[in-house]
């Protein structure tokens, strides 16, 4: 940022609210000293100019929902990759040559994608590779793992231990004997995996930093299920020496809150850059059945409020975003919120707006997951994924996220996503739903403000120091070339 009075001239503004095009946006010592219509300004007023012809100025993002520890250990695994995998004895060949290469006991891979059940896998498959030491295969929605006999040897399930609740040991249909696929396990299978060291953690979490930064985020939000103390207290190690880093709003899992309550920490307490935020509460329907139950999920919500602390539900289909709208609603309070609320019907659009609730969702999956929803071929199921342009017509505080690693960190996805209900292979999914860039700016910085309570005050207001952005691409059209890596042309102004 140079120093002295700085004119960034004939930009499209956004000011939290409207983009304004050809405007000029005058910055003095890091200060907004004005904006409005270029022809107001006067260059040689200025000790640098700097020509942003068609290119978008906007405050910096928030990202409402990611998952930083998870995404810097993500990064240190390896990752099937599915362009080269053309059948299942392509997947297990590439598995086998991840373990061979491995030094590790515990063998630990992302990426393996579930919905494509043409080259499913399970426990067998992986037994042939090896049974000798464990392996641990990460489902890409980070919401299950497939395990070799040695791994689920290790961490204690036999075909005869009981399901511990939300937690499901799935079966084969032929013979029902485990298949090696756990969902919502994590706890349980953190509990028996050797810790990524501290200071391989420590490394991978700045290069995790960084590429929010990267990518315009000045706050995010991590709302993973296992968030406890010990973490709180890790993340609070680091990242404050450097203030180019974003933010971080940890927000702690239901079955942790006590831990915090205990060491005197609530709901915005602070520990340098690290705040605490919503209660991040589980709730799915894999089974057919909620889980919890709808007392359970009532009662918890209510302990989490007495505790001051507003909740945050994971809902993705609409059975559990049903029970969640009805939890919130039997305990009202400010500010809760539906995580990726993904598919939706039109009551249940109405009644997420008469309970005051505002959502978190990601655009992005429209883009990167569109094709494995278009393979269902249930128009009533497709009709009802992803209805954020229904959210927000209806005055819904929706906001945006990501959801890393999950989903790409890649802001412009959701954007061009959003704009235009394309999906990678470049089908349409929705567009009914579709939502302009505005709109869209608007989940990325007032939305998310109102989701994370933070000051709602619009950023680009003359006399303020804010952290803007000045982004490279024509808010008409956004070029596709962008959608495919985690380097958007996004620089810092500030
Ligand atoms: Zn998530």
């Amino acid at each position: 940022m140079p120093l002295g009075k700085t004119l960034y001239s004939n930009a499209n503004i956004f000011d939290g609210n409207t983009i304004h095009p050809n405007y000029s946006l005058a910055i003095s010592d890091g200060r907004i000293m004005g904006f409005g219509q270029s022809s107001d300004f006067e260059s040689s007023y200025f000790d640098h100019t700097i020509d942003c012809q068609g290119k978008l100025i906007t405050e910096s993002f928030i990202d409402s929902h990611s998952h930083i520890l998870s995404y810097a250990s993500n990064l240190t695994k390896p990752h099937i990759n599915y362009q080269s995998i053309k059948s299942k004895s392509d997947l297990i060949n590439q598995i086998e040559n991840i373990v061979k290469s491995s030094r590790e006991y515990w063998i630990k891979i992302y990426g393996l994608q579930m919905q494509d059940r043409q080259i499913y896998i399970n426990k067998t498959d992986l037994d042939e590779i090896s049974n000798e030491v464990p392996i641990v295969i990460y489902l890409d929605s980070l919401h299950g793992n497939l395990l070799n006999s040695k791994a689920l040897e290790i961490i204690g399930v036999t075909e005869y231990t009981n399901e511990p609740t939300g937690i499901t040991f799935d079966r084969q249909v032929q013979n029902g004997k485990l298949s090696g696929y756990i969902f919502e396990g994590d706890q349980l299978i953190d509990e028996y995996m050797p810790k990524s060291s501290s200071s391989d953690l420590k490394k991978s979490l700045d290069k995790i930093l960084n590429l929010y930064q990267q990518n315009g985020y000045s706050i995010i939000n991590d709302a993973s299920i296992t968030n406890d103390l010990l973490k709180f207290q890790f993340l609070s190690s680091i990242g404050s020496n450097k203030p180019e880093f974003p933010k971080i709003i940890f927000m702690p899992g239901y079955s942790n809150l006590h831990e915090f309550s205990r060491e005197e920490l609530f709901y915005k307490s602070s520990i340098g850059s690290l705040s605490l935020g919503h209660c991040k509460i589980m709730l799915t329907a894999s089974s057919g059945q909620c889980v919890p139950d709808i007392e359970t999920l009532s009662a918890q919500v209510n302990k989490s409020h007495m505790a001051g602390f507003p909740v945050a539900i994971h809902a993705v289909d609409n059975l559990s975003v049903k029970a969640a709208i009805k939890a919130i609603s039997m305990n009202p309070f400010e500010n809760d919120r539906i995580e990726h609320a993904s598919e939706l019907f039109d009551e249940d659009i109405e009644n997420i707006k008469n309970n005051n609730i505002n959502v978190s969702t990601h655009p992005s999956f429209i883009y990167e997951r569109g094709d494995l929803y278009l393979k269902e071929k249930n128009p009533e199921y497709i009709n009802s994924l992803y209805r954020i342009g229904s959210l927000i017509n209806s005055g819904i505080t929706v906001g945006y996220s990501s959801d890393a690693p999950v989903s790409s960190i890649n802001p412009l996805i959701g954007m061009y996503a959003n704009f235009t209900r394309t999906t990678r292979l470049g089908e349409i999914l929705n567009s009914a739903e579709k939502v302009c860039i505005q709109s869209t700016l608007k989940m990325l910085t007032e939305h998310n403000k109102t989701l994370t309570s933070v000051n709602s005050e619009r950023a680009i207001q003359i006399g303020e120091n804010s952290k803007m952005l000045l982004i490279d691409i024509d808010i008409n059209n956004i070029d596709s070339k962008y959608l495919n890596n985690i380097n958007p042309p996004i620089k810092w102004i500030n």
